[in-house]
């Protein structure tokens, strides 16, 4: 079995640390051999970021240029319909046959869980780790507490034995930031120093991405 290793998708409009540094202390706390940062492609009737997703690509470039570990797997923003998560996994289990997967995601997108496409399955491919989030707390009963208590992993070397199948609670520092937030401070040009990487920064306020946008 090879080292395991992290995936964190998300729509990244922009990246921000309330994305890197959870996704850097669970990558130092589990000692993953990597961290993925995996753009959305966003179906066209949904609404879309305000950054194309070529700016996207570049911003999340431009963030981990300077985080050993970081990489950007673009392979969604290459697709012209929507790809769900489990397909990505799918596919990226045929690549990495032997490399069991972390799959992150926040606290406020575990509770979206169920509206995602095959969502049970999910973990037949990898394992889920869910980081706190300020002001999300996690179902205490329903369908999705039932998956929890199922899939509920309590000693993080499992995640290295295994391959897939299970849900592992993450104590990382809670970061109170979200892209919305800082979309509306760009808009209404406030500074974002310390809230996203400098080398990001600069781009999106030289490429002005978010200089007039309608939140
Ligand atoms: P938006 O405000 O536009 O909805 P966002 O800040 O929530 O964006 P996304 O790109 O939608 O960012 O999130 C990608 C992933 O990162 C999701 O799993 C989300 O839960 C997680 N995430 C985002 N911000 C935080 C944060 N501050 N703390 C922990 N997890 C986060």
């Amino acid at each position: 079995m090879k080292p395991a290793i992290g995936i964190l998708g998300g729509t990244f409009d922009p990246v921000h640390y309330g994305h890197l540094m959870p996704a850097q202390e669970t990558m130092q706390k589990l000692a993953l051999a990597q961290m993925r940062l995996m753009p959305n492609h966003i179906p066209p009737h949904r609404p879309q970021p305000i950054a194309s997703a070529q700016q996207r690509l570049t911003m999340l470039q431009l963030a981990v240029s300077s985080m050993p570990g970081f990489t950007v797997d673009g392979r969604e923003l290459g697709h012209h319909r929507p790809s769900y998560t489990i397909d990505t996994l799918i596919q990226m289990r045929l690549e990495l046959p032997d490399t069991p997967f972390c799959f992150l995601i926040g606290m406020d997108s575990l509770l979206s869980l169920p509206h995602w496409h095959r969502w049970r399955e999910l973990t037949d491919y990898a394992h889920l780790i869910v980081s706190v989030r300020p002001g999300w707390t996690a179902p205490r009963q329903g369908e999705l507490a039932d998956f929890i208590q199922q899939h509920q992993m309590g000693d993080p070397a499992d995640l290295h034995r295994h391959l897939h199948g299970g849900l592992y609670w993450m104590q990382n520092t809670p970061i109170d930031l979200s892209a919305t937030q800082l979309r509306a401070d760009l808009a209404a040009g406030r500074a974002v120093a310390g809230r996203i990487p400098a080398a990001t920064a600069d781009y999106l306020q030289q490429q002005r991405i978010y200089c007039r946008s309608v939140i």
